[in-house]
């Protein structure tokens, strides 16, 4: 995104083993900490690890994968004792280069610890091990009849570890709160290798600071998470999905405005502009996707008990219609729920073949705000000439545009560039922020400053500094 950059960040990644801080006696003892078997020191997982789904990256020099939080601190002592660096990864899929060891050093992968330990039932709690796939943590309370609401849809790949790291949200995050909401209590391995306990199995502490929340969000740079204990909810026994079609943005936007109005607060309000739709029809081939006359498309779901979703439902459909809804489907099973949230669905695929390079924000104003976003959207379009789809969940104002760029045209790349701090300009000027979810990693690092104040992030670097002395945490992260 931001071709000037203090660390060696490769797009076409390399293996620089000659840089290498490891000597050969680190990488005997750290073998015998996890087992030999247990070290990845091949090329081909070298340059693995080293990328996320921004898919620009830096190779490791080592990549290792503890058990359990003892091997975890053991490996971190060591590390802090030859003063290299180490980089906590889940499932990789973030999209920001969270993940990149951007100075080298050991990649830790938790991917061996994934276990669900326990789902307290009579607590409402379930005890996890970071690596537990976010979809199969739900899939398990679920049949429990609880729910554990946050839901990136990543869901199938990332794992709760990341999300707890990245704060993720996700489509339910308007009327359920992102992960942060649901994290009671964690257990993590500080840079200098000890390990703490931060809150726990209650919903009311207020002992001290609270160390939780400030791990929520951490992106890997403060403490590696190696245990959360989180809150879950009653699972809704019934929803209803709704796909409201319009003839532009404006409308579904006045829909949302109505549907706030209405005091309904759906469970999910995904918006699709026009320029998304196309190319899904495009991808999958389906022309009735983005029919002729439709410039965006709502899909809503309520949930609740059956009387209070049947009403709401109704008064979704009458606050779209009100607005101008040219159609509104209401899915009568599964198999139709499934269909209309197709189109959401394969946006991400389809995407990437209108061009493979996108430069992906996740900007987020408040909701009333979204019409003036779509139209600083339509002026960089216009301006700049670029391909800007934009999707996302309008029911909290965090909205994905995509700008679409050619690898190959570097002139349409600069404009690309040119464009981006005036979308965050803009966002901020909105009240919003240039990250609801997908965090900072190192690909917006440069446009930090543009809403933090200096005295915030030397409040910021403080607490880097009280955490990791050494600084050998996801080095090159967040601040610039
Ligand atoms: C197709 C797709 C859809 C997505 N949709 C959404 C969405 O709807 N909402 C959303 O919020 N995000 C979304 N994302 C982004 C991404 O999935 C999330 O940021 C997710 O939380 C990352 O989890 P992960 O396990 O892949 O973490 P990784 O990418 O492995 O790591 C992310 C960060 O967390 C740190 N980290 C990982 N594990 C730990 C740990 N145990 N302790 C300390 N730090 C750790 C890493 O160092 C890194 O900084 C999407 C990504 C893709 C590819």
């Amino acid at each position: 995104m931001i071709s000037a950059s203090p660390c060696k960040i490769v797009s076409a990644l390399s293996v620089t083993s000659e840089d290498t801080m490891l000597t050969p006696e680190l990488q005997a003892a750290l073998a015998a900490v996890v087992g030999a078997a247990h070290i990845r020191t091949d090329d081909e997982s070298l340059i693995a690890y080293g990328t996320d789904a921004l898919k620009r990256g830096h190779a490791a020099d080592l990549v290792v994968l503890p058990a359990n939080t003892q091997e975890v601190a053991s490996v971190v002592r060591l590390c802090a004792g030859a003063r290299v660096p180490i980089v906590p990864r889940g499932a990789g899929t973030g999209y920001t280069g969270g993940a990149v060891p951007l100075q080298g050093g050991v990649v830790l992968s938790l991917e061996r610890m994934n276990r669900i330990i326990e789902i307290d039932e009579l607590n409402l709690i379930a005890i996890v091990e970071p690596n537990v796939v976010t979809g199969e943590l739900q899939a398990a309370v679920e049949k429990a009849g609880l729910f554990y609401p946050p839901d990136p849809a990543s869901l199938k790949e990332s794992v709760i570890g990341g999300n707890v790291a990245e704060c993720a949200g996700g489509p339910r995050a308007f009327k359920y709160g992102t992960t942060k909401k649901y994290v009671l209590g964690l257990e993590a391995v500080l840079p200098t290798g000890e390990i703490i306990v931060t809150g726990g199995k209650v919903v009311k502490n207020v002992v001290g600071y609270d160390l939780t929340q400030l791990l929520v969000g951490s992106e890997g740079t403060l403490a590696i998470i190696t245990k959360i204990i989180l809150r879950l909810i009653p699972k809704p026994p019934v929803w209803a999905t709704l796909r409201a079609s319009f003839i532009d943005v404006e409308a579904a936007v006045a829909a949302v405005t109505n549907i706030t109005r209405a005091r309904v607060i759906p469970a999910t309000l995904e918006l699709v502009d026009g320029e998304s739709l196309e190319a899904v029809a495009n991808y999958l081939q389906v022309r009735s996707l983005a029919p002729a006359g439709t410039g965006a498309v709502l899909l809503l779901e309520v949930d609740g008990v059956a009387a209070a979703v049947a009403e709401e439902a109704s008064r979704v459909e009458q606050a779209c219609r009100e607005a101008g809804a040219t159609e509104v489907l209401r899915a009568r099973d599964e198999g139709e729920r499934q269909e209309l949230w197709r189109v959401r669905r394969e946006i991400s695929h389809s995407l990437k073949v209108i061009t493979p390079l996108k430069f992906n924000h996740d900007v987020v104003v408040p909701k009333g705000r979204i019409p003036e976003l779509f139209a600083l959207v339509r002026r960089l379009r216009d301006e700049y000439r670029l391909r800007i789809p934009c999707f996302g969940h309008a029911g909290d104002g965090n909205i994905h545009v995509n700008i679409m760029v050619d690898p190959g045209d570097a002139a349409e790349i600069a404009r690309a560039h040119e464009a981006e701090p005036i979308l965050f300009r803009g966002v901020i000027a909105m009240e919003g922020s240039i990250s609801g979810e997908h965090g900072i990693g190192f690909s917006k690092m440069p446009f930090v400053p543009l809403e933090l104040s200096p005295d915030e992030i030397a409040l910021m670097k403080r607490v880097k500094q009280a955490f990791d002395p050494m600084g050998i945490l996801n080095p090159g992260k967040m601040f610039p």
